[in-house]
């Protein structure tokens, strides 16, 4: 389904304009319009998810296929030095369009791309504590 007012639906079926750089049945790679990076790149699926935890299992094996074949092609030809491959769900994880998309970020040495946190800590009570809420699921 497309959802109404949703750019990434809209881009993903080329009713606005974008540059391609892959396309199939199910998905549309396009470069993003403020890179992080020269070839940022995102995944969009032509189908409206609104993220991972809507996107169906076959759609999100097949993502990261689509993931490794564009990163492999464009290492060669950006001759970038590594690749971050990531996507944000919700809001408060930086997500800032709702339909489904996973970020392809090319890495040069030093460059000033930032995609860090501070390592944190974590205690003995806070592992258990985790592991025993997952036996409950
Ligand atoms: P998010 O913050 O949701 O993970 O990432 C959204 C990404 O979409 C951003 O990197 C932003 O630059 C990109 N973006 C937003 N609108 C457009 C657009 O109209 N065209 C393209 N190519 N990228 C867009
Ligand atoms: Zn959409």
């Amino acid at each position: 389904m497309k959802k109404d007012n949703c750019i990434f639906c809209k881009i993903a079926a080329g009713e606005i304009p974008s540059t391609t750089i892959y396309e199939d049945q199910d998905f549309r790679v396009i470069l993003d319009i403020e890179p992080a990076s020269k070839g940022h790149a995102l995944i969009l699926p032509k189908e409206h998810y609104a993220n991972l935890y809507e996107l169906s299992d076959e759609l999100a094996a097949k993502a990261l296929l689509v993931a490794k074949k564009v990163i492999t092609v464009m290492t060669d030809v950006l001759g970038c030095d590594g690749y971050n491959v990531l996507q944000n769900n919700g809001e408060a994880a930086g997500q800032t369009v709702f339909h489904f998309h996973m970020h392809l970020i090319p890495r040069y040495q030093d460059d000033n791309v930032n995609i860090k946190w501070n390592p944190g800590t974590i205690s003995e009570e806070l592992k258990e504590e985790i592991l025993a809420k997952i036996k409950e699921k």
